[in-house]
């Protein structure tokens, strides 16, 4: 059977008011009902998770989170949430390790224990990980390998099913044009290897591989195809509506 896409919204501090987040979360959960072969993950601010524990419900669509704290304990953790307070929400994803968030100074050993907490609770954790800059001498493959193998430090083989990890190089978010799809390949093929080197590559083929970076309802299907990899993690054109629409019908007949 082949593996199903997987297509994350990062909607980060967006939009604005209540209202609009309920209509980007119908109109998301209408077209996720016409999907065949995709999963889509909304992950709204924190603020508007309440209001959408039960309004997600929909054939493959799922809710989840921007950020989690470390922290697995109530306590004096000021403007932090514990994974376990998403226990009743119907929380089912938490992205980690954001550049946004890794540039506020959250590191790879927070990272780490963020995921540990996620996937303790059964929570799928999406791993955020990318290099900042490329040089010709390929020192960012370094900093990538040191990056992934930071933040899943100590995390089992057999909580790896909980593991997604989403290759965002840092100069695409954001930007204008995403990474061509061709150095997606190579980047996919050597996230996925040092999955391997990690839990072995029985348990590394399991474990979803996503782009991010100015992904679009344009150029998503050739990231996909050719990129090899398993999804996407999509920031600004999530909660363009429209476009994540057709993003999401683009992805689904490939
Ligand atoms: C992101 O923030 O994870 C992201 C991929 O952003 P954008 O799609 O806007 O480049």
């Amino acid at each position: 059977m082949s593996k199903r896409t997987l297509v994350v919204g990062n909607w980060k501090m967006n939009p604005a008011t209540l209202d609009e987040a309920k209509v980007i979360v119908r109109k998301t959960r209408q077209a996720a009902s016409e999907l065949a072969h995709t999963d889509v993950v909304v992950c709204p601010p924190f603020v508007f998770i309440s209001s959408f524990n039960t309004s997600t419900e929909a054939p493959h669509m799922y809710l989840g989170v921007q950020s989690v704290s470390p922290y697995t304990q109530e306590g004096p953790h000021t403007g932090e949430v514990g994974v376990h307070m998403l226990r009743d929400l119907k929380v089912e994803y938490v992205i980690t390790g954001h550049s946004e968030e890794r540039s506020r100074g959250v590191s790879d050993e927070e990272v780490s224990k963020s995921v540990s907490a996620i996937v303790h609770e059964g929570m799928m954790a999406i791993v955020c990980v990318g290099e900042r800059q490329r040089d010709d001498a390929g020192t960012y493959l370094e900093t990538l390998t040191q990056q992934i193998r930071s933040s899943l430090a100590g995390i089992e083989a057999k909580h790896a099913k909980n593991l997604v990890i989403a290759y965002e190089p840092i100069w695409a978010i954001g930007a204008t044009e995403a990474m061509n799809p061709e150095q997606v390949c190579e980047m996919s093929i050597f996230v996925k290897k040092i999955c391997a080197d990690i839990f072995g590559p029985e348990i590394a083929l399991k474990i979803k591989v996503l782009y991010g970076g100015a992904v679009n309802a344009e150029n998503a299907s050739s990231i996909i195809t050719i990129g090899k990899v398993d999804g996407l993690l999509v920031g600004r054109e999530s909660v363009h509506i429209d476009g994540f629409v057709e993003l999401l019908r683009a992805v689904d007949v490939i």
